[in-house]
């Protein structure tokens, strides 16, 4: 006799809970766990964002980026968390209209789309996936590391990253970008003016690290230009529902739960959640994954966040970050969250090999 098992995640939504479901069948029959009402996973989401936020908010641990000066000057204790899961709800507290700049999150993005116009092959051979071991804006790791650009997480890959994505003019590269990231928010986002123009007055190192991609013949338009499109990707405004609806279009393979978009490929989602898991949090990216084992990206604007393939996203913004450069509210938050949740992706027992 055949019978479903399901233990419901809490995040997950109604099509997500069928398909788990129907491919959670064990061989030996068992007594079927009681499965959780939509309405108590919904409360139990909303009671763990409202304590994770409760418990930290106090919390002053870590300082603001001040390499940029514009991130020096942010108020330390603006703090938002908002979870979106892939059925398109929104779960928000804290500071959640403010925008912040996206910073390195949106590295995964203009990874995304290196893919979507050049596919995925060419980006793993001409940038690469290792975690470098050192800072994300790193000379040393250019020098040293055998595909110099690393991944396209730290600064010298992303850079080459932008470098892939064809358009006739930087200006043109451009508005492609931030046309994707509007696909991936569901709506159109903006330039925080004065974050690029700080940005792109203290830069020096990154104009840097693009003059030794191009000695190692690892960047694949003009350097300068690259950097210039970097910056302002850099310096894109989100807000935590706009970047978390960002994260809920990757948890949804691509498609974004509210307008219906496929904006990613499905099957470079893998790639891309990978990549987050082993470089995400630059040097604290194997803490991460040893104690929340969650793929995740953080930007030194203040904002992290995280994916639970087919179930969401958690996003938090609180700008102290620890040495490494993640923000240290909000990695207590998700960690928080996903403990209480059970969502670590190294700890779940869909029983699909059973
Ligand atoms: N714009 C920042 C830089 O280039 C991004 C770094 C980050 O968020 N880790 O240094």
């Amino acid at each position: 006799m055949l019978s479903t098992r399901c233990s419901v995640k809490p995040l997950m939504s109604g099509a997500m809970i069928a398909a788990y479901c129907f491919l959670s069948i064990p061989l030996h029959a068992q007594a079927p766990a009681p499965a959780k009402s939509p309405s108590a996973r919904q409360q139990q989401l909303r009671t763990a964002v409202d304590e994770a936020y409760a418990k930290f908010k106090s919390d002053t641990k870590g300082k603001n980026a001040d390499y940029i000066p514009y991130l020096a000057k942010v108020d330390s204790n603006l703090f938002g968390i908002s979870v979106v899961t892939t059925d398109g709800q929104v779960y928000s507290v804290g500071d959640i209209n403010y925008a912040f700049s996206i910073q390195s999150i949106s590295k995964v993005f203009s990874l995304a789309l290196a893919m979507q116009d050049v596919g995925a092959e060419p980006v793993l051979s001409k940038i690469g996936s290792e975690p470098t071991g050192r800072a994300f804006n790193s000379v040393l790791a250019v020098v040293d590391m055998p595909t110099h650009s690393g991944n396209p997480f730290v600064n010298a890959g992303a850079i080459a990253t932008v470098s892939l994505i064809p358009a006739k003019t930087a200006n043109e590269k451009w508005n492609k970008i931030l046309a994707y990231y509007g696909d991936a928010a569901g709506g159109k986002l903006s330039l925080i003016d004065e974050v690029y123009e700080s940005e792109a007055a203290t830069n020096q190192g990154n104009r840097a690290l693009a003059a030794l991609l191009l000695k190692y013949e690892r960047i694949y338009a003009d350097p300068l230009e690259s950097v210039d499109v970097y910056t302002k990707q850099c310096s894109v405004g989100v807000n935590t529902a706009q970047l978390g609806m960002m994260g809920a279009t990757l948890a949804n393979k691509g498609k974004n739960p509210v307008t219906g978009k496929q904006v990613i490929k499905p099957e470079y989602i893998p790639h891309i959640l990978s990549t987050m898991m082993v470089a995400g949090l630059y040097d604290g990216s194997g803490t991460w994954a040893w104690n929340v084992g969650l793929p995740a990206k953080s930007g030194v604007g203040g904002g992290i966040l995280a994916v639970i393939p087919g179930q969401g996203a958690i996003s938090v913004f609180s700008p102290r970050l620890d040495e490494a450069g993640n923000s240290v509210k909000a990695q207590e938050v998700i960690s928080y969250i996903a403990q209480k949740l059970d969502l670590n992706l190294y700890d779940s027992s869909p029983d699909l090999l059973k």
